[in-house]
């Protein structure tokens, strides 16, 4: 492999995620074709049908190579047909050691709003419209991993269950060092979430964040906010959020929360990071927030865009090609601004395509774009 070529492990997985997947390499090989991107692209399986093939649902072979990667794209996995496998083979195990393997632990959520469809959201038009939002959450600390964890019964007989919200300096300052270097490539603002009126998890993490403020990151306006007020604010005035950082558990809450204001599952894409080596390279996994959506799976109905804007997040921060990302969401923009839906989006007067229509769609407005 030459040094500078990018190379790409594609886990397409169940379901939907070989569909919205097709669409995915297509893209890729345009902007291989005409921008000369250099990638170096191999498929692997996980989820349901690496279990059906191997009896795993990730080899340890394609968990290395994941390791090796320069950069991870992941469909969906999971459906029905492995519903009752002990817990050790279900499919989402699979993605679940991919994560804690890559150790990726900053999960980023963007909350986009596509012009067109600022009236799908459940809020009105004028708050969302041109919203953009990215929020920064833990993935592997905080109350989902500390012990002591369980249930146990009391000598009176009760029964009292226990989870444990725990967080070093060092798990607080390597994600909220993410955050800050995002904010300084966005709108330059950072609000950092926690509960310090009532943890002293809280305490600690408002501390650390803004020591690095103060230090490291001078020029990023630094903000802090209780958690349940963030929640409050996020479906009040979402506008005034550039990038968000908090915890494992406030951040599933807060980027379902956030999610929700742009519409549609089928439109939001996710990276999760790992710790950056020498050359300031990080691991990186790239996904749809979906799941493998088995009421449509194999009907070519699925909306290929999250997946495509999961495309675009790699371009963006595992390589360095901003300006092909801007060209990608652009694209994304005016298929959808064109008036060209699939199911899980479709308006009143606009067209219904399925997911390779959609495609083709992104690939016709590319070449608009770059002629
Ligand atoms: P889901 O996201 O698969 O589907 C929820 C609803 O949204 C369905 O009606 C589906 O048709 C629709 N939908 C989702 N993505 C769409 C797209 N791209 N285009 C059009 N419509 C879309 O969630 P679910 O139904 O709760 O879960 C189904 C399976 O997926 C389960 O096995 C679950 O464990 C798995 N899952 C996997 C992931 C993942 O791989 N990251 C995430 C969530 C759920």
């Amino acid at each position: 492999m030459s040094s500078n070529s990018k190379k790409i492990l594609i886990l397409a997985g169940d379901g939907i995620g070989p569909e919205v997947m097709g669409e995915v390499k297509r893209t890729l090989g345009w902007f291989e074709k005409r921008r000369g991107s250099g990638f170096e692209t191999e498929d692997g399986l996980v989820g349901g049908c690496s279990f059906d093939k191997h009896g795993v649902p990730l080899t340890d072979e394609t968990m290395q190579k994941a390791i090796d990667a320069d950069a991870v794209l992941l469909g969906a996995v999971g459906g029905p047909k492995w519903d009752n496998l002990p817990f050790k083979d279900k499919p989402e195990r699979g993605l679940l050691r991919l994560r804690k393997d890559m150790e990726l632990f900053a999960n980023l959520r963007p909350a986009l709003v596509f012009d067109a469809l600022a009236e799908a959201s459940s809020l009105k038009t004028e708050l969302v419209k041109g919203l953009d939002i990215m929020i920064v959450r833990e993935l592997t600390g905080g109350v989902y991993f500390g012990s002591p964890r369980g249930i146990e019964t009391l000598p009176n007989g009760e029964r009292r269950g226990i989870n444990t919200q725990v967080y070093t300096t060092s798990e607080i300052q390597r994600v909220a060092r993410v955050a800050f270097e995002l904010a300084r490539k966005r709108g330059n603002k950072l609000c950092s979430v926690e509960k310090a009126n009532v943890m002293e998890s809280g305490v600690l993490w408002r501390e650390e964040v803004q020591k690095l403020g103060d230090t490291e990151y001078k020029d990023v306006q630094l903000s802090h906010m209780y958690a349940d007020n963030c929640a409050m604010q996020l479906v009040r005035q979402p506008k005034q959020f550039d990038v968000i950082v908090t915890d494992n558990l406030f951040g599933d809450l807060l980027s379902d929360c956030a999610a929700m204001l742009t519409g549609s599952l089928g439109m939001l894409p996710s990276a999760s990071l790992g710790a950056a080596d020498k050359g300031g390279k990080r691991k990186a996994l790239y996904e749809p927030v979906h799941g493998s959506a088995p009421d449509i799976a194999g009907q070519g109905k699925a909306n290929p865009l999250a997946c495509l804007l999961s495309l675009s997040m790699m371009l963006r921060y595992s390589f360095d090609q901003g300006e092909d990302a801007d060209l990608l969401e652009k694209a994304a923009n005016n298929v959808v601004a064109k008036g060209f839906r699939t199911g899980d989006i479709m308006a009143p007067g606009c067209t219904l395509v399925g997911t390779k229509e959609m495609g083709d769609e992104i690939l016709k407005e590319l070449d608009r774009l770059a002629a």
